[in-house]
């Protein structure tokens, strides 16, 4: 079985970069997965001999209660529930926000492992970038740059180990 990552976050912080940098232009959908919706997006990824899946989602506001937002909440949550790994994706620039905190908070509780990573950190020092996010009470963020690639790889395996 390939390891299952979701990629979860905000809207905007990078998600579908990263799924992009990860499933490069292989096989973008795996059609054969149970599940299948339009508002999530699975792609396959590989490093060396390992496959592994990316679940790429809408995108989590966790304060809506009905329309587009609260229906990608829900695609969010089952993404997660399919997952072997969680990759968190907060935005290194915009800070920490209080919706970032109701996010980790839903994370906890789905018993998931998660990877706390701090994306668009290209040309910022890390420890500026991720001092902020400590108090997620997430461990070490990984700092990386979904648009550069900066930290990507190392991303990969760890969250490969993990999985
Ligand atoms: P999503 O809504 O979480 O899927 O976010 P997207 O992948 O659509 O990216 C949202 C915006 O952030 C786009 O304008 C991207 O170009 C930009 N972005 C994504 N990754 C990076 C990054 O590593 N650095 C910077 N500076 N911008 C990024
Ligand atoms: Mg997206």
């Amino acid at each position: 079985m390939k390891p299952v990552i979701a990629l979860v976050g905000r809207p905007n912080v990078g998600k579908s970069t990263l799924f992009n940098r990860l499933t490069r232009s292989r096989d973008a959908l795996v059609a054969d997965l149970p599940g299948l919706t339009r508002d999530r997006h699975y792609g396959e990824g590989r490093v060396g001999e390992r496959p592994f899946l990316v679940i790429d989602t809408g995108g989590f506001e966790p304060v809506a209660k009905e329309g587009i937002m609260h229906q990608m909440a829900l695609q969010t949550k089952q993404a997660v529930a399919e997952a072997d790994v969680v990759v968190f994706i907060v935005d290194g620039r915009q800070g920490l926000t209080p919706h970032d905190k109701t996010i980790v908070d839903f994370l906890r509780k789905s018993g998931r492992p998660v990877l706390l990573v701090v994306n668009k950190s290209e040309g910022m020092r890390y420890t500026a970038v991720v001092s902020e996010f400590y108090e997620l009470g997430m461990g070490d963020p990984y700092a990386i740059s979904s648009a550069h690639g900066d930290g990507v790889n190392d991303l990969v395996e760890v969250m490969l180990d993990l999985a």
